[in-house]
């Protein structure tokens, strides 16, 4: 396809080869020192309007961490951090760094059960969190929180969206709460809940220096992994400034001090945390931050603000494409998309880029590698529908499943990798460690091929996960909630195609003898129990579901019969 000529990021360099990623020896806060010293003035931060340059950044992530020491918090103390897309999200994850202490990153759509499954396991001290979601925290912290399941989280820090915007009650609300003015009931004062702002404004300017190794864990991001029991993947300073450096090896292109990200991925994700915030800071760029994925918003956004960068996740650009007004949007600040999480489609690609006048690449990773380990190339010949070539400083092989040998191109076999931002384990895991990493290959879960230019496809995953709208959804977990409801005798649950989320979530129901419950009561069931991504979109009853020898519902039998259905065979 043509491309415009203009940019140099648009042009094709047909000899080049993307240079080694050079990893400074430094810890992820020094990120925001380095640009908020050479570039104090350049803007960090646009949030609906609002501007904040690096000098103010650092000025209130220092106040962050000031603030936590004070407040006890310290080295290796685990912080949680639950909110959706907005200036506090990245003042806090480098206080917290700053601080020496641990970022716990916390999918603001989580229910109570998720929540203080991450909270315990983490075993976090204190949370960052919106006083929208507050009522949800004090739930999992019960009448008296020093007896309730979460006792260790002693500090409770309440931001509020107008916290982060220029004027307290200009422009559009992104939280329809807000709009129709019902304010949370937040005690502050109380419980060691404070608000953000007095929590800044009361802190010490500056806080006391803390030494950190770059091998420390800097990060514990929550996956589900193989067992669908949600696991901290411990990601070092080293392994995310590694990947952070990798991938602006990579795009080589990028100019330091001159890109704009849009942050349509939530930064509570890895890879938004990784592909915008640390690369972002890396390169002294700015991140537009949008706290939802709102089409017209987006859209708007991106004629208003003009980002050049804009990674995302395959259904976020399905879902610009198919929107009815894009062509009365000017995209064409866009330079380049990187899309990762899911499969890319080919079309998807092909419109995107025709649209944008950008360039769409398609690139691959998971929690577990901080997470990118793949990515077409830019400038040289890319490969579509594969997920390209490993990053610099990154090995990766594809190996036979049973005796582990590594397998020559064309041979589908696991995936796996070797590199600096690989994960140091899970968070006292030790057992599903050693599972997931050896000889210091990590084992992906998902089946591969090379081919002869050593390009990598994806061509299925190992493990039972479902991916829609670019979230994880562990069946199990799912079936779990189902088996709870007093009407269920059998559930299970399998991702099904769909056009918009990748995959959704489809629930096999046996009901017992003589009960009769409705979807709608199952939807509703799931609803409390789990987060909106997972509660599934279909119930099928039945009478029984086919079964192993030992009673394991046969999932990848019923996902058959879905295909040979929707085959129409
Ligand atoms: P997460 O740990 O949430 O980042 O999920 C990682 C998983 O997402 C990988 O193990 C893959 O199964 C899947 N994934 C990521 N990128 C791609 C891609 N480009 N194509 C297919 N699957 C992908």
């Amino acid at each position: 396809m043509d491309q415009p000529q203009a940019s140099p990021w648009l042009r094709n360099y047909p000899g080049e080869v993307a240079p080694e990623a050079e990893i400074p020896d430094l810890a992820i806060g020094d990120l925001l020192l380095q640009a908020a010293a050479k570039y104090p003035a350049n803007e960090a931060l646009r949030f609906f309007g609002k501007r904040t340059t690096y000098k103010e950044l650092l000025a209130a992530a220092q106040r962050m961490a000031a603030g936590l020491q004070a407040a006890g918090v310290g080295k290796g103390d685990r912080v949680a951090i639950m909110l959706p897309n907005c200036p506090q999200t990245v003042v806090s994850y480098f206080g917290v760094l700053l601080a020496g202490a641990v970022v716990v990153m916390t999918n603001p759509l989580y229910v109570e059960r998720e929540l203080e499954h991450q909270l315990k396991d983490s075993g976090a001290v204190a949370i960052v969190t919106l006083d929208m979601l507050y009522p949800r925290l004090a739930r999992v912290r019960g009448d008296v929180p020093e007896e309730g399941p979460v006792p260790q989280l002693r500090k409770v820090i309440v931001t509020s969206i107008q916290d982060g915007l220029p004027f307290p009650k200009n422009l559009l609300y992104p939280f329809k709460q807000y709009r129709s003015g019902q304010q949370p009931n937040v005690p502050y004062g109380m419980d060691g809940v404070t608000r953000y702002a007095s929590f800044l404004t009361k802190a010490p300017k500056l806080p006391s220096e803390v030494r950190i190794d770059p091998a420390e864990v800097a990060l514990l991001q929550y996956t589900g992994g193989t067992t669908g029991v949600a696991k901290g993947v411990m990601l070092t300073h080293r392994s995310m400034l590694a990947n952070a450096a990798q991938c602006a090896a990579w795009f080589y292109r990028m100019q330091e001090g001159k890109e704009r990200f849009l942050a349509a991925l939530p930064l509570f994700h890895v890879f938004g945390l990784t592909v915008i915030m640390n690369l972002s800071v890396f390169k002294a760029g700015s991140i537009v931050l949008l706290p939802r994925f709102e089409i017209a918003t987006v859209l708007q956004t991106i004629r208003d603000e003009k980002p050049s960068i804009f990674p995302g996740a395959p259904t976020m650009y399905v879902a610009l494409l198919n929107h009815p007004d894009v062509k009365k949007y000017d995209l064409s600040s866009i330079q380049v998309c990187i899309s990762g999480s899911a499969p890319l489609p080919l079309e998807v690609q092909t419109q995107f880029e025709r649209l944008s006048g950008g360039r769409l690449i398609e690139g691959y990773g998971l929690t577990e590698a901080a997470p990118v380990t793949h990515a077409n190339p830019l400038w040289t010949k890319r490969k579509i529908g594969t997920i390209g070539l490993p990053l610099p400083g990154t090995q990766a092989k594809v190996v036979d499943m049973v005796t582990g040998e590594e397998l020559p191109p064309g041979s589908i076999g696991e995936l796996l990798i070797k590199g600096p931002q690989v994960m140091q384990g899970y968070w006292n895991k030790p057992e599903a460690t050693a599972a997931a990493l050896q000889d210091g290959w990590l084992r992906t879960g998902d089946l591969a091929q090379i081919d002869r230019d050593g390009f990598f496809t994806i061509v299925d995953r190992i493990k039972d996960i479902i991916i829609a709208g670019g979230f994880n959804i562990y069946p199990r977990e799912v079936e779990e909630v189902l088996y709870e409801h007093p009407g269920v005798r059998d559930a299970a649950v399998i991702g099904v195609k769909d056009p918009y989320r990748g995959e959704t979530v489809k629930a096999f129901i046996v009901l017992r003898k003589d009960v009769n419950v409705s979807s709608m009561q199952l939807d509703r069931w799931c609803r409390e129990r789990l987060a909106v991504f997972k509660v599934p979109h279909l119930y099928e009853f039945r009478d029984e579901l086919p079964m192993t020898m030992i009673g394991k519902v046969l999932r990848r039998k019923l996902q058959e019969e879905e295909e040979r259905a929707a085959s129409g065979n």
